[in-house]
């Protein structure tokens, strides 16, 4: 029965993450997260931690982590925001940024948080479908706009785009604000925080939960001009001030200090990436050229909807969306070595039936 509250409350339809299990012991391929473990440094961090510190908060200005990102980067202090996930940086971005009648713009294959944010926070939004190729149109983001997101390298297409097109894209959007989601970017080659110096409305978001396998230490980036940044730290304050603990801020700026731990790993991830496309394409499936920590797959002769339904009863979690253009395609993270020859394994018995 309808309650007499009912209308007065707000519909929120929420973001889908892939799924989570603790009660299984399964190949998790499905989320994007980081086969390897933190640096062990990151370890020693929070096992050092002065719990009795606990009793403070934490330092409004996110120190040290601000400090550390800033010099890491090459960037001031003043350029650097710090939020619990970049879940949540992206978040504060579209309440402080998108803020026009005209719709923001971004693609039609890429995170599907996109909309979720614009529906909350009553932000038009106009999705820009991408090419036969899966890649993303310049010229559809010429047009005049209330500002421009999108994740690059994107997901789930795994594809990235150059300096060329990010130059072209703040060139033709300089009056607003243009937002480049860089969850991926250390699997690939380029990244836009170059352009920083030249384009006061770009702003750039990192996230710690790839390639820093930091994903349950929830902490995230964005880096852009001072003025920006002092407007994302005004709508921090405006809503939770202290959103990252003291203990994400230790942890995460140990993770800074090694920077040969991190290096291994991306390493490590890329070179399993490029032979698990060799081991997919053996067996008939065409792979996206990816520049992230996953692939982006489709098999001329079998259905992936089938595939995803086959592997989760075999224990190994894929991903697998059910909406329009990517209803024959799977995304799958890379993971171990081990992790994928168990994957393959699978796929060649099932692929043979
Ligand atoms: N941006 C993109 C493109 C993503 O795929 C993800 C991961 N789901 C995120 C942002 C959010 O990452 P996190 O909240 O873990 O920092």
């Amino acid at each position: 029965m309808k309650k007499p509250w009912s209308d007065k409350l707000r519909q929120a339809v929420p973001y889908a993450p892939g799924e989570q299990t603790s009660d299984r012991d399964v190949i998790k391929l499905n989320a994007n997260e980081n086969p390897y473990p933190p640096s062990p440094k990151v370890v020693e961090a929070i096992r050092q931690f002065p719990a009795e510190k606990l009793c403070l908060y934490p330092r409004i200005t996110a120190s040290p982590l601000v400090e550390t990102l800033a010099e890491y980067h090459g960037l001031k202090k003043e350029q650097v925001f710090v939020a619990n996930s970049s879940d949540e940086v992206l978040a504060f971005c579209f309440q402080a940024f998108f803020h026009s009648q005209k719709p923001v713009f971004f693609p039609d294959l890429s995170y599907t948080f996109y909309p979720v944010w614009c529906d909350l926070f009553g932000v038009p939004y106009e999705q820009k479908p991408v090419g036969e190729d899966f890649r993303i149109r310049l010229s559809d983001y010429a047009p005049e706009n209330g500002g421009v997101i999108l994740p690059n390298p994107n997901a789930p297409t795994s594809l990235a785009e150059g300096p060329d097109f990010l130059r072209a894209l703040l060139q033709e959007n300089q009056d607003v604000i243009v937002i480049i989601d860089e969850a991926y970017v250390d699997f690939s080659p380029y990244s836009a925080l170059e352009l920083l110096d030249e384009f006061e409305n770009l702003v750039v978001i990192r996230t710690f939960s790839k390639s820093r396998s930091l994903a349950g230490l929830r902490v995230g980036a964005a880096y852009g001009s001072e003025e920006l940044i002092a407007l994302l730290n005004a709508v921090k304050g405006s809503y939770n001030p202290f959103t990252l603990d003291s203990i994400a801020l230790a942890a995460a700026t140990a993770s800074i200090q090694d920077e040969d731990y991190f290096r291994q790993c991306i390493e490590k991830v890329k070179a399993t990436r490029t032979r698990s496309q060799a081991a997919l394409e053996e067996m008939g499936f065409v792979v996206l050229p990816s520049q992230t920590n996953f692939l982006f797959v489709t098999h001329p002769d079998f259905s992936a909807e089938a595939i995803y339904h086959a592997c989760n009863d075999h224990d190994i979690f894929i991903r697998y969306f059910k909406q329009p253009r990517l209803e024959n395609y799977l995304r799958i993270t890379i993971g171990t070595d081990a992790q994928m020859d168990h994957l393959f394994a699978f796929l060649h018995e099932y692929l043979q039936r």
